[in-house]
């Protein structure tokens, strides 16, 4: 199975739309250019393409298994992971002082995507790793830092993130694994953590758990939590590795999807020996750990897309090849016609196709406002920090919901034989799911939103978006080409607006918050993803006339243009992208509007049913 990328439009993103200049020319990214990342993007390509891709059908068909206490990935997953190593593409934004590469979060996604994309269960694995070495960086003493952090981010040892128990999941205040300290600063952990991905495997010989546990004496809730490192195999001071830390591996999980991944129950200290490091401070825990959860969330607001983007090139793929039935372009007399020629087949490739270009601009644009706050000080750090965390459920929960669903149409492309192991269409579906469950439900995500995220700052952040989305669509209005979909934008804006403005002042306020939160998140990301493909598109359209001046094309005559976009993989590109921001704007958009009629409304009959 082949995975087929979409190299041109995360190139389009970074390299075209993006202000990558206002990143590169400041602090910790002067000495990055365009050429190397041009460059190091083809390095990545050619590793996720080769053996990361290889691997991928080995992972979902035979899986991890676990076989006396140990666990064994499939064929194929340590060279792949060997080769991610050896690239670089463990850690490529880490601090090149602990061994990363020191590149922005913009070229960070394209990265990310072409690895998730190629091999979901092995892009969790590295995904953690370097979650958790940034964890120690942080947090940690200058030892630890010393011990962990650079042979994590080389891949030398792997990460995992150990938070939920069987009691609890959602609800990470029910946590009651133990921590005691020792009389030389250690501590001793002990409890059963499950779900853990990557808590055991044969790639590495040490895998560095960041465990979240309760001192003694700690208050019950999340406020009593502290946060531990936790090594699977006890370090000795010279860096070589000493005696098993009484890290267990219980069993494996046999589930829907990533199963090249091994989703693993853990117990630590059965036998009263798992030493653990305390991270930060004692009781502040969660809020340490909230580093790593944020940016998880928006590595699986990656995935999500990483995943639809497959199932959509692989569905394009496919319907340039499979004959049935006649188009209704199709000259008389002639044979079957290819199923791409169907306008049913053709909507559902768009659509999806649109979807795709507005998760991989919002979770791009998140990543550069990242870099915009890492770069900036003061307000204007905090205006661009303000963004990302408004950003990070969003990207986590809309791309993920509708990642599943683009996978799901574009399963159906394929007709029966999507439904079969034949084709990949079934297992990026089967992979995507899990998207919208682990990380924090995105139940749990739209309360962050509709509770933290649009309070912190003032709700400026949430009013700076309505405002750039609403400025977007004025702008735009009169345009000939994206007038109507500037005009859905700007009804799109007004439909979220009167939701924040009316909903928070209701008698009932509470209970209508909690229960239209995951809907509200559905109307922020499609105001974003509207709000963002129409700034595309605009640019878009100016390149396709640039290009059009280039060649000696006249932009008014139709046949000329159709050659061109025939001839030309860039125009091609440019149509493509234009008719993506009008298909979603038209399509897509009015959801918004459907979802403020149901919540102005007032309704709250599933308060009332009797289940
Ligand atoms: C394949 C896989 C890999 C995983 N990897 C890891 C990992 O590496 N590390 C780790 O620590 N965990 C991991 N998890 C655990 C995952 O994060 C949890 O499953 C998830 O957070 C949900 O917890 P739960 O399963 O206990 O569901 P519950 O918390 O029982 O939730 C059940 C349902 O109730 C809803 N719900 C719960 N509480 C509320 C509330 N307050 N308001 C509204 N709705 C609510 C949820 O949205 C959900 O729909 C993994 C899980 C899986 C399946």
């Amino acid at each position: 199975m082949k995975y087929l990328d979409d190299d041109r439009d995360i190139r389009f993103n970074l390299f075209e739309w993006l202000d990558l200049d206002a990143v590169l020319k400041a602090g910790p990214y002067e000495e990055v250019d365009r050429d190397q990342l041009a460059m190091v993007l083809d390095e990545c390509l050619k590793v996720a393409r080769g053996s990361v891709s290889a691997c991928n059908e080995a992972g979902d068909r035979v899986g991890a298994r676990f076989e006396d206490g140990k666990v064994q990935l499939p064929e194929g997953f340590a060279e792949a992971y060997g080769d991610l190593a050896s690239g670089g593409w463990i850690s490529p934004t880490a601090d090149p002082a602990f061994g990363g590469m020191g590149l922005p979060e913009s070229v960070g996604t394209g990265i990310s995507e072409f690895i998730m994309g190629a091999n979901t269960a092995l892009g969790l694995e590295i995904l953690l790793t370097r979650g958790a070495a940034h964890l120690i960086e942080t947090f940690g003493s200058d030892e630890l830092k010393g011990t962990f952090c650079e042979r994590m981010y080389s891949g030398e040892w792997t990460g995992t993130m150990c938070l939920t128990e069987a009691g609890a999941g959602s609800d990470l205040g029910a946590l009651t694994t133990k921590a005691v300290r020792q009389d030389d600063g250690s501590y001793l952990v002990s409890g059963e953590k499950i779900f853990i991905t990557s808590g055991n495997h044969d790639l590495t010989p040490n895998i560095i758990h960041a465990v979240l546990a309760r001192t003694p004496g700690a208050p019950a809730g999340p406020k009593g939590l502290s946060l531990f490192v936790v090594p699977k195999v006890r370090v000795n001071p010279d860096g070589s590795l000493g005696g098993p830390n009484d890290v267990t591996c219980a069993g494996i999980e046999h589930k829907l999807g990533i199963h090249g991944s091994p989703t693993c129950s853990l117990v630590f200290g059965a036998n009263g020996g798992s030493q653990g490091f305390l991270l930060g401070q004692e009781e502040q825990g969660l809020a340490h750990m909230f580093q790593m959860m944020n940016a998880a969330r928006w590595e699986v607001g990656v995935q999500g897309l990483s995943n639809a983007s497959a199932a959509h090139q692989a569905a394009l793929a496919y319907a340039r090849e499979r004959l049935q039935g006649r188009g209704p372009n199709a000259d008389k007399g002639a044979g079957q016609s290819l199923i791409i020629e169907h306008p049913d087949v053709r909507r559902s490739l768009l659509l999806q196709s649109a979807y795709v270009q507005a998760m991989r601009a919002l979770v791009s644009y998140t990543a550069w406002c990242m870099d915009m706050a890492h770069v900036t000080q003061g307000a204007e750090r905090d205006r661009w920090q303000g963004l990302v965390e408004l950003f990070t459920p969003i990207s986590k929960a809309w791309c993920s919901d509708w990642g599943f669903r683009v996978t799901e149409w574009a399963l159906q492309v394929f007709g029966g034989y999507g439904y079969t192991m034949d084709y990949p269409a079934e297992q990026y579906l089967r992979d995507c799911k899990i998207a919208s469950i682990y990380e924090g439900t995105n139940g749990i995500q739209a309360l962050d939103l509709v509770g933290r995220k649009f309070r912190m700052q003032g709700g400026r952040p949430v009013q700076d978006l309505l405002k750039l989305a609403g400025e977007a669509a004025g702008s735009w209005t009169g345009d000939p080409v994206l007038g109507a979909s500037a005009r859905q934008l700007a009804e799109a804006v007004k439909a979220l607006d009167a939701v924040l403005t009316q909903l928070p002042g209701r008698e009932n306020a509470p209970l209508l918050m909690l229960l239209n939160a995951v809907p509200i998140l559905d109307m922020l990301g499609h105001v974003v993803g509207g709000y963002l493909l129409l700034q595309q598109a605009g640019l878009a359209k100016q390149k396709a006339l640039a290009l059009m001046g280039e060649r000696g094309v006249d932009p008014n005559d139709p046949q000329a243009v159709r050659a061109l976009q025939a001839g030309s993989r860039d125009a091609a590109f440019y149509q493509n992208k234009v008719q993506a921001a009008i298909h979603f704007s038209h399509r897509g958009l009015p959801l918004v509007a459907a979802h403020a009629v149901a919540l102005l409304s007032g309704e709250t009959a599933p308060m009332d049913a009797v289940f």
